[in-house]
């Protein structure tokens, strides 16, 4: 739709204008525009080292940018504290994280207690519900858990605070394949049913493509294609961007062909 024609249409929920950041000589991020609209599942795709983890920390200022800025619901976030800014955005990050010598409530309401609020039972029982999990984990150690069930903790603590966005960086990396597609169904009900905008970091194209209303493919530290996964799966977004999508294909016409085979 024109944008044009709705004019109480709301703004983008997050807004990359020129952004960019260096490492010593190393361009991790290029100057880089792009809007996010409320509610969109954005998946951010390419090789290790394109600049997806840089960019994404950007939003919760995990790393400022060196030039531009961000803006979250219209403002600069730089001009909350972190902690109230972070409040409102949930992060699952690679590898977990969960401290291992606090229990599973105590990691889920960590987000809250660094605002000075205090996470009642019932509402651990309500985050460990929406990841699938019994009330009775509540009082489990991380160690306890299967790789499985910790990520589904990192989730619960990444919504304990209400947050209107949701970032993920490579959040089933580590998991096995049954357990990571039944965790990216979840996830990607939660971002419906919670009205959710949400960024998912995969170096995984499958995942993307099954998952995400619109796929961001980064190289070396530029979107080089901006589609859905419709429009990349019939061709659209350029060499990078079909040389990633080739993959699942490929692997899908096999499997197929085997198939028929008998
Ligand atoms: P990705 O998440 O896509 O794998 P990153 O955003 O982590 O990529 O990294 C982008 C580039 O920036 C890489 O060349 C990486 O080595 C470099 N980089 C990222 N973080 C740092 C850092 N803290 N110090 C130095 N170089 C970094
Ligand atoms: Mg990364």
């Amino acid at each position: 739709m024109n944008q044009a024609a709705t004019p109480n249409a709301p703004g983008p929920l997050l807004q990359f204008e020129n952004v960019s950041r260096k490492f010593a000589d190393v361009i991790a991020v290029g100057p880089t525009d792009c809007a996010i609209a409320a509610g969109s599942l954005v998946a951010l795709v390419g090789a290790s080292g394109s600049g997806k983890s840089t960019l994404l920390k950007m939003i919760n200022r995990l790393g400022d940018p060196d030039g531009g800025r961000v803006l979250f619901e219209g403002a600069d976030v730089r001009d909350a504290p972190p902690a109230a800014l972070r409040r409102r955005m949930g992060y699952v990050f690679q590898g977990v994280g969960l401290f291992p010598h606090m229990t599973v409530a105590e990691n889920i309401a960590i987000g809250p207690r660094l605002v000075g609020e205090k996470a009642s039972a019932a509402r651990i029982a309500e985050l460990l519900a929406l990841v699938e999990l019994e009330p009775v984990y509540a009082q489990r150690m991380p160690h306890e858990l299967s790789g499985g069930q910790r990520q589904r903790i990192g989730v619960a603590r990444a919504l304990a605070g209400n947050p209107h966005l949701l970032l993920m960086d490579e959040p089933f990396g580590a998991l096995d394949p049954v357990t990571r597609d039944g965790l990216g169904k979840r996830v990607r009900a939660l971002h419906d049913q919670l009205g959710l905008t949400t960024i998912i970091v995969t170096h995984d194209m499958t995942e993307a493509l099954l998952l995400a209303d619109r796929v961001l493919v980064m190289d070396g530290g530029q979107i080089v294609a901006d589609e859905t996964p419709q429009s990349l799966l019939v061709g659209a977004g350029g060499e990078i961007a079909q040389a990633l999508v080739a993959v699942p294909r490929e692997q899908a016409r096999a499997l197929a062909q085997l198939g028929a085979a008998e």
